[in-house]
């Protein structure tokens, strides 16, 4: 190359690196640094509320919390703004088992986004916690997620169950013979301990014990204590949590003594078996969490046509337990059985809850504060704090008048990302309503 040919070739590398500097600075400063303002801000459910609050988001983070005026200059979702913030929630019972999920390795995005939006993300999850599906599949799921390709909650999974030997209950006989074989119904402590260290080489975060399954006519079969020990002792060396299905208050007792972490539903069999206040202080000592899923009985009870009056009666006494349970100092984790459940509006297990009397703010903390220690994250999730992860709840109505407020979510903000937005009302249609 001739001298002047160079010089030239320098000029016009100097002109590009001055025009890339230039793009460079007519870029906002920080392009993942936003602000989302609200008329009301929950921080925590043990701290006063603020008016007029804002959180500033930086990367997958909360940089600031704050009222009044906000720091000026920051671009802001005019969409998400004026509504009620609080921490991200975690359904802490969902199944990855629906159809929609299925394949979920190469299943195009939308598809995933659409069945995510159905079941979670619309109602503020920004967590949830799967009690059985499918290891490979569920695991492709959360990897997607974390990939960025498809929007959605942090996911912890339980993975594949395990069942009585010979014990599949009977609301899953009707499954396909080939994957009722699949399913591990360990005869043996050894048999246990494999599935257990399966599971968690294929991405599990704890282990499902089916300590009672239902037979049908009455009859349940119970998880040999030794093989249910033997699942839980190891799934604590892994490092994970241990989940019982309890079927009854027998199963509640066997639960927690083989070393359950969380009893993932109240009781509905026998009938009218109340939890005793023994079983209840041996539960709260042992540090042992309950989902309530109160509303899956309704669902379930809806299903079978049993009577209204039957059901309230059944349904009070889940009720009963839960309360008796919160009184007495239990952690309670929200959680619905959506996936299991095709009725995915939590609204009416916040109004059951609200009514075993729980108040809005203990409600708050079994979505936000209680499930983050329980899975040890309470200084990454569960408040809104600097430092803490941008998960966020943007509801449009305040869940102190009114519990059903919890379901009404206007976005759902996910390590800093906008996970779903509800879309507004066409104006047309506003106008009718009027
Ligand atoms: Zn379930």
């Amino acid at each position: 190359m001739a001298s002047n040919d160079k010089r030239i070739a320098a000029k016009a590398l100097a002109a590009a690196a001055l025009a890339s500097l230039s793009a460079c600075a007519s870029m906002p400063q920080d392009a993942d640094r936003w602000l989302i303002t609200a008329t009301k801000l929950y921080t925590a459910p043990d701290q006063a509320a603020l008016a007029d609050g804002w959180v500033l988001v930086k990367g997958g983070k909360i940089e600031a919390v704050g009222t009044a005026a906000p720091p000026a200059g920051i671009r802001s979702d005019a969409a998400c703004n004026g509504g009620v913030i609080a921490a991200g929630f975690q359904n802490s019972h969902v199944h990855f088992t629906d159809d929609s999920f299925v394949g979920a390795a190469t299943r195009a995005p939308k598809e995933l986004d659409q069945s995510m939006t159905r079941m979670l993300t619309r109602f503020g999850y920004t967590t949830a916690v799967d009690t059985g599906s499918s290891i490979a599949n569920t695991a492709a799921l959360r990897e997607r997620i974390r990939s960025g390709a498809v929007p959605g909650p942090e996911i912890l999974t339980a993975g594949s169950p395990l069942y009585p030997y010979k014990g599949i209950p009977i609301y899953l006989s009707d499954l396909p013979p080939e994957l009722l074989r699949q399913l591990a119904q360990p005869e043996t402590a050894e048999e246990a301990l494999a599935h257990v260290r399966q599971n968690f080489a294929s991405g599990a975060n704890g282990t499902k014990l089916f300590v009672a399954s239902p037979m049908g006519r009455g009859e349940i079969r119970r998880m040999d204590a030794a093989v249910a020990s033997a699942a839980a002792d190891e799934t604590h060396r892994l490092g994970g949590l241990v989940m019982a299905h309890p079927t009854d208050p027998d199963g509640i007792r066997a639960a927690v003594a083989a070393g359950a972490d969380i009893i993932v539903h109240t009781t509905i069999d026998p009938p009218g078996a109340a939890w005793s206040p023994q079983l209840i202080s041996e539960m709260v000592a042992r540090k042992v969490s309950v989902v309530p899923t109160l509303h899956l009985w309704r669902y379930e009870l809806d299903k079978a046509q049993v009577p209204a009056d039957v059901q309230e009666r059944i349904v009070g006494l889940a009720e009963r337990q839960l309360k008796a349970f919160s009184d007495a100092g239990g952690q309670v984790l929200f959680g619905t059985d959506v996936g299991y459940m095709t009725d995915f509006d939590p609204s009416d297990e916040y109004v059951l809850m609200a009514r075993a009397g729980m108040t809005p703010m203990q409600i708050l903390a079994a979505l936000t504060t209680a499930p983050a220690v329980r899975w040890g994250k309470e200084a990454v999730r569960g408040r809104l704090a600097p430092g803490m992860a941008a998960d966020l709840v943007v509801l449009d109505g305040d869940p102190a008048g009114d519990v059903k407020r919890f379901a009404d979510v206007k976005c759902t903000v996910a390590a800093g990302r906008l996970i779903f937005q509800r879309q507004p009302v066409p104006r047309h249609n506003a106008a009718h309503e009027r």
